[in-house]
């Protein structure tokens, strides 16, 4: 599995390097030091700022940016990254609520309970990145 290769390449090889350290400190200091994490240096593709793909097994999770992310300040780039490493400690909730759905109840049933468990969880994933943003180095990178 190859996620974001099909969309453009974004970072250059240094931009890639100078991110990927920043989320190898942050990620320490998130308490995700048993995750292998990648920044990609591909597009996300998709209509956000920033996506992670998060491989089920192996506790593998890779981060691709939008172009919108030049445009951001340092602290804006900093609460972006510190979101996409939250997801990871929420796909075991994620991906529990999405086998008990799958199977037990009719497929109107299972779009509208997927559709309402991600609009929460991302809510509660930017409060706390908002919370914790503050307390992570701001990055360097696209500056
Ligand atoms: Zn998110």
């Amino acid at each position: 599995m190859r996620p974001f290769e099909d969309a453009p390449i974004l970072l250059t090889e240094l931009e890639q390097a100078d991110l990927q350290a920043w989320v190898d400190t942050a990620k320490l200091q998130l308490a995700l030091s048993d995750w292998s994490i990648t920044v990609s240096r591909h597009e996300t593709g998709k209509d956000t700022y920033a996506s992670t793909y998060i491989q089920d097994h192996g506790d593998v999770a890779i981060i691709a940016l939008s172009p919108e992310c030049r445009a951001m300040t340092a602290e804006e780039l900093r609460a972006t990254l510190v979101h996409e490493l939250l997801h990871p400690h929420f796909q075991r909730v994620t991906r529990l609520a999405e086998r008990l759905i799958q199977g037990e109840l009719g497929t109107r049933a299972e779009a509208i309970i997927d559709e309402a468990v991600q609009i929460t969880e991302e809510q509660a994933i930017d409060r706390l990145a908002y919370a914790i943003a503050r307390w992570l180095p701001l990055p360097t990178a696209l500056r």
